[in-house]
């Protein structure tokens, strides 16, 4: 792993920096690349903008590794008014959750607790939440928990998750969710982890994200392919057009901010894209992991910065 995406990695970690950066102007102002404020309606003008432009938006309210149930429970709030609110102004927006937020560092029952009455009330109202995937210590935890929700009849269907193409089993993982019909979004990966759990070399990581992207789209399940890489887009688009499966069965995905010329590009070839779109003040944690995979950003984000 090259050493500037290490180092951002370990920076992401770094609570004093993250104290600072979070309650300062420039940082606030630096992140605003990558985040789409820190409250609910900016937020929501960034889902009506996007949603202008063609595409699905997946809301995440930043934060992550709760310390008290009662931090559990009030994130868990901010994601039940978003549902309400995508409901109440007919948004094209589905929400994004972190377990941890939800308390599954605490109490894995808290957590799973949580999710559920998320994914119960998106079901009534026609809604869908996607548990984002965190560091490979939660991977069989986070994964027990969706297939468990997803047996039960008032939240099957309406809850997905994510898998990680850097991790070695997820070949495996990704073929026991699709058998029990669970909505999957693939990305690469985006957290540091060591080589008996994950490949070490991008082009592998490539290799498997591919591998993955196939049985994804040979499903009948509606997945998405999560990804601002033109080389790993080429190659889905590829694969459908050859087995004839239609745009409307699969989704992509990219982060808010990040190549929105690829992402406006793909709206004009007729393809779903879904934007990430994240929000809130807990947003250090979240943008450090961008630059990581792009340290090339740090110095786009200076220009623009002394720019404006
Ligand atoms: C919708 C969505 C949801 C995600 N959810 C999760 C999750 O739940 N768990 C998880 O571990 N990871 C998640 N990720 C992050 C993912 O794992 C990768 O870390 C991230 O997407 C970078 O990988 P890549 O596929 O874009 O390809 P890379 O190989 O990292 O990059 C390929 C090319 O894409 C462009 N690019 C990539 N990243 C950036 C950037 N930050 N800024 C500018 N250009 C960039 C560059 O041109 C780069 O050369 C998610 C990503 C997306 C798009």
């Amino acid at each position: 792993m090259p050493v500037l995406r290490s180092a951002f990695i370990a920076l992401s970690r770094n609570r004093t920096l993250r104290r600072f950066c979070e309650h300062s102007k420039v940082g606030t102002r630096f992140s605003s690349r990558f985040v789409a404020g820190t409250e609910i309606l900016d937020a929501l003008s960034v889902v009506e903008s996007v949603n202008r432009q063609g595409m699905a938006v997946t809301l995440d309210s930043l934060g992550e590794s709760v310390t008290s149930e009662v931090e559990a429970h009030r994130a868990a709030e901010t994601y039940h008014q978003l549902l309400d609110t995508i409901q109440a102004r007919k948004l094209n927006a589905n929400i994004s959750v972190k377990l941890t937020q939800m308390g599954l560092e605490l109490s894995p029952k808290l957590a799973e607790k949580i999710a559920a009455s998320l994914a119960q009330h998106a079901k009534t109202t026609g809604n869908f939440v996607r548990i984002d995937m965190e560091d490979s210590k939660l991977t069989q935890v986070t994964l027990d928990i969706v297939r468990r929700l997803n047996a039960r009849p008032e939240t099957r269907g309406a809850i997905g998750v994510v898998i990680q193409a850097y991790l070695y089993r997820s070949q495996a993982d990704v073929e026991q969710l699709l058998a029990d019909g669970i909505r999957i979004r693939l990305c690469k990966g985006a957290y540091k982890e060591p080589a008996e759990v994950a490949f070490p070399r991008k082009s592998q990581v490539d290799e498997n994200f591919v591998l993955l992207s196939k049985l994804l789209l040979e499903s009948d399940v509606y997945n998405g392919i999560a990804t601002h890489d033109a080389a790993m887009v080429a190659a889905a688009k590829a694969y459908a057009r050859e087995h004839e499966i239609t745009p409307e069965r699969f989704e992509f995905q990219m982060l808010y901010g990040v190549r929105r010329d690829l992402q406006r590009a793909l709206i004009k070839e007729g393809y779903r894209v879904r934007v990430y779109v994240p929000f809130g003040h807990e947003w250090y944690p979240y943008f450090m992991r961008r630059l990581a995979e792009r340290p090339a950003n740090v110095l786009f984000l200076m220009k623009n910065f002394f720019r404006a």
